[in-house]
């Protein structure tokens, strides 16, 4: 008999994450490890590096807190694109080796999707238009005859990317967005009544898309010019969120559809999270956002995206199993019932 549990393998950037569902689609919590460079960015080969380093143990550490072992494993799910190519190619391989060992069929999912997949069944909403904000992804989607559309994306970083790369100009550690969050807050919580007077910044809105790196640009400029830190901090969320806000909402108008949903890590963020609320409210709309460890990238979710298709009669050849860096969210026929 083979396993009633789904394993998923999370490699496309910065995280190397095993998660599980069982044989209903209920995600158990990630064992996850995220490489944190001393300096710089993100380098794809350090990041692979880190991921290879770190399996063995990870997956261990996941089979011993759900008291599992290797046979109740009945099916191998990992990310296949889109992300880094070396950091792809790692949970690929594990992900080969593994259903080969196990005997088990494999699934290579499409990681966007999959954000898609455990926010919906985690907040019970039926066709959300998603704000899909993460560190290098930011996209509106909407379900349409089969397919989940891209009705608006960033035409450069995304804006995750963007704060991160704001904070490490300011010696902010990788993942910066949380410690913007938090100065941002600390700044307003000592500055009631604050204006954006002196503190405006470009509009990132480009018709349905978003540029974000000019927007950057601008809020470094403030501390040159002798700006509070914090104040920065809450001017660039203000901005920054308002513009994925705006489309969000225009997405949901056009479309006529009543809930919207997070995703990703920045979604993480509480101010982003109250704007989304106030916004849908205004419209008659619900604002939804999954549990904070279902945001971040995990392999829970990569497990039940597995666990959809799998259900829907779809496994991934050897031959088929190759990465694809450039993976589109519009590229993954949606065979399930949205
Ligand atoms: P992901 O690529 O989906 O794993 O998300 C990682 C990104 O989320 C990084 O760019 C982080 O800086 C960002 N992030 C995580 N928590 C927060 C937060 N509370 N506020 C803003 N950004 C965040
Ligand atoms: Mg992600």
């Amino acid at each position: 008999m083979t396993g009633a549990w789904t394993l998923g393998i999370e490699s496309t950037a910065h995280t190397l994450s095993f998660g599980l569902v069982d044989s209903k689609g209920t995600p158990t919590p990630a064992s996850s490890s995220t490489v944190r460079p001393d300096e710089g960015g993100i380098h794809p080969r350090q990041a692979a590096d880190h991921h290879k380093d770190a399996a063995a143990l990870l997956f261990d550490q996941l089979l011993k807190q759900n008291q599992l072992i290797h046979s109740d494993i009945g099916a191998v799910a990992y990310s296949q694109g889109p992300g880094l190519g070396p950091c792809l190619r790692v949970g690929a391989a594990i992900a080969r080796g593994l259903s080969s060992r196990l005997e088990v069929p494999l699934i290579g999912v499409n990681h966007c999707v999959a954000h898609i997949e455990i926010g919906r069944q985690q907040c019970g909403c039926q066709d959300p238009i998603l704000l899909y904000v993460s560190g290098g992804n930011t996209q509106v989607i909407a379900h349409l005859d089969g397919r989940y559309r891209v009705l608006g994306e960033t035409l450069d970083i995304g804006i995750g990317n963007m704060l991160d790369k704001f904070a490490r100009g300011q010696g902010i550690p990788f993942p910066g967005g949380p410690v913007i969050e938090k100065l941002a807050s600390q700044w307003l919580a000592e500055n009631t009544g604050a204006s954006l007077d002196g503190l405006e910044l470009p509009f990132a809105v480009r018709g349905m898309d978003l540029a974000f790196s000019g927007v950057m640009t601008a809020a470094q400029r403030l501390l040159d010019n002798g700006a509070e830190l914090g104040a920065v901090c809450w001017s660039l969320q203000e901005h920054a969120f308002a513009a994925c806000v705006e489309i969000a909402e225009r997405a949901l108008a056009h479309t006529g559809k009543n809930e919207l949903l997070l995703g990703g890590g920045v979604a993480c963020n509480n101010r982003l999270r109250e704007m989304c609320t106030l916004m849908s409210e205004e419209r008659g709309a619900t604002s939804h956002a999954p549990p904070r460890m279902f945001c971040i990238d995990n392999g829970s979710m990569i497990a039940l995206l597995g666990h959809i298709e799998l259900n829907h009669g779809r496994t991934t050849t050897y031959e088929q199993s190759a990465v694809d860096q450039y993976l589109r969210t519009d590229q993954t026929p949606v065979t399930w019932a949205v």
